[in-house]
């Protein structure tokens, strides 16, 4: 019997999905990599079924690939030809919201937006919140680490899980589904899968914080003159602003091309930096007024030239709408958003380096800088004209090396897939590859998780 009979049998056609069965969407993730057709594509519908089916597939020596909601951008979720790829589409749902502790039980196929309108409702944040949030599953969001708009102020989504349910290449269920802040009793082992891509087992379900609802938010668009200023409006937001929820910086050619595309126009004068600062604020005729004087001291200070107050939740989304860029990606088909970290105080030293080095090798690029400041955590866009593949190889090399030189991280928040597999030595040390390969020569010794993936290829 092959892999694909024993499936069959052990999980029905309904599950396990072949030839043209196979739909145009298991075949790639967001990232610019390649597509490529899966052998098969099961969708099961509980723990038990993943569990049959990775216990058939190591038996069997067969590559699987887990699948999510396929937005990540760093080819973690892509097939290679003869992958089985495992979707985790039809294990979405909330099972449990626990107000005494404010958590909630969550399977992983489920739609973040689904989880926290889940939440919502029951007057919790779930703080997790990315701009893919209508198509990313919680299970991905888990498997990448993810960062997104809120880490200032709850962390990447590592900070966010108390417990989880996974399952191993051979099919064991390791169910680690704890649902207290304290518990130190051994290992973490949820920690083991949360930013692994998929590369150590399947997370099924888990049990996630949350935060309570704040009554509103509070944002401003802010003008600024140099990067200097944009760093000490940083340290006086985090000093001043109790709940500071978002501090997201653009450069200025990020702005204009953004501000333009949408035909939304917000200062007089072009600076070089805007930056968005949101709060989170209980609705008070007070809270306002402590946003506004802190607005007008930093104005007083010189450390913003200009600055908006959305007055309502319309000019509040106006503002993101420009950071989230999502035109850009249709204006620059193809376009390139590397990821990464960086000392807070060096990443306009880092923009500037790398704009450089971009422009010497390809004059024409379109290359412009936004980011997580105060995570220090840069995004670079780069778009060039019909990239051949060492072209795109180019560019990450020239972005990594200097990435090294600062001593700063290749993945901030997008994770490592097979993009940046290759550039991984880059941030972390030989000692520790090491010892990545020994976790997944333990957890899964036949090598059928995700292979390929994250870890370097010997040669
Ligand atoms: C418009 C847009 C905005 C984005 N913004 C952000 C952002 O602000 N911050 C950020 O961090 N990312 C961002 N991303 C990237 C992406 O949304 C995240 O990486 C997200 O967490 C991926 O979730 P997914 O369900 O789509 O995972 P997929 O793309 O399906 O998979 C990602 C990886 O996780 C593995 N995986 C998926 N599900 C499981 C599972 N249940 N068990 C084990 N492994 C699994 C896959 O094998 C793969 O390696 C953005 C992407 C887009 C398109």
């Amino acid at each position: 019997m092959t892999v694909i009979d024993d499936l069959i049998e052990a999980l029905g056609t309904e599950t396990v999905l072949t030839g043209e069965a196979i739909g145009e969407r298991y075949r790639s993730d967001a990232s610019t990599t390649g597509k490529s057709l899966p052998l098969a594509v099961l969708r099961p519908s509980n723990t038990e079924q993943v569990s049959l089916a990775l216990a058939i597939c190591d038996r069997h020596r067969q590559p699987v690939v887990p699948q999510g909601g396929l937005t990540g951008l760093a080819g973690g979720a892509n097939a290679r030809g003869g992958d089985i790829a495992i979707s985790l589409e039809r294990m979405s749902g909330v099972e449990d919201v626990d107000t005494a502790a404010g958590t909630m039980t969550v399977l992983a196929g489920t739609p973040l937006e689904v989880a926290q309108l889940v939440a919502e409702t029951a007057g919790f944040l779930l703080p997790i919140d990315l701009g893919a949030r209508g198509s990313c599953q919680i299970g991905g969001n888990l498997s990448t680490n993810a960062g997104g708009i809120r880490v200032i102020r709850h962390g990447v989504t590592r900070d966010n899980v108390l417990g989880l349910e996974a399952v191993l290449a051979d099919g064991t269920v390791l169910s680690s589904l704890n649902r207290m802040v304290k518990n130190n009793t051994g290992y973490d082992l949820r920690q083991l899968f949360i930013g692994s891509e998929g590369t150590l087992g399947i997370i099924t379900r888990c049990v996630l914080r949350l935060r309570p609802l704040p009554a509103a938010r509070l944002t401003a668009l802010c003008a600024i003159d140099s990067y200097t200023h944009v760093v000490s409006l940083l340290k006086s937001a985090q000093r001043e602003l109790a709940g500071l929820s978002a501090f997201e910086a653009m450069w200025e050619n990020y702005f204009r091309f953004n501000a333009e595309a949408l035909n939304l126009t917000f200062f007089d004068k072009a600076t070089p930096f805007i930056v968005i600062i949101e709060q989170d604020a209980n609705g008070s005729d007070e809270d306002k007024e402590r946003f506004e004087t802190f607005l007008g001291k930093t104005f007083e200070d010189g450390l913003v030239t200009d600055a908006l107050i959305a007055q309502s939740e319309k000019e509040a989304r106006a503002f993101w709408s420009v950071r989230e860029g999502h035109l850009m990606d249709q204006l620059l088909p193809g376009l390139i958003n590397l990821d990464v970290s960086l000392p807070i105080g060096q990443l306009d030293d880092f923009a500037g380096d790398c704009e450089k080095a971009l422009f010497a090798r390809f004059p024409a690029a379109h290359v412009s800088f936004f980011g997580h400041v105060g995570d220090s955590n840069l995004h670079v866009a780069v778009w060039i004209e019909s990239p051949s593949e060492h072209d795109l190889h180019e560019i990450d090399a020239i972005a990594y090396d200097l990435v090294r030189k600062y001593k700063g991280s290749i993945s901030a928040e997008h994770g490592i897939g097979t993009l940046k597999r290759d550039f991984l030595d880059h941030s972390r040390s030989q000692a520790e590859i090491g010892v990545m390969r020994r976790i997944k020569t333990a957890l899964d010794p036949n090598g059928i998780m995700n292979p390929g993936k994250v870890i370097p290829l010997r040669s």
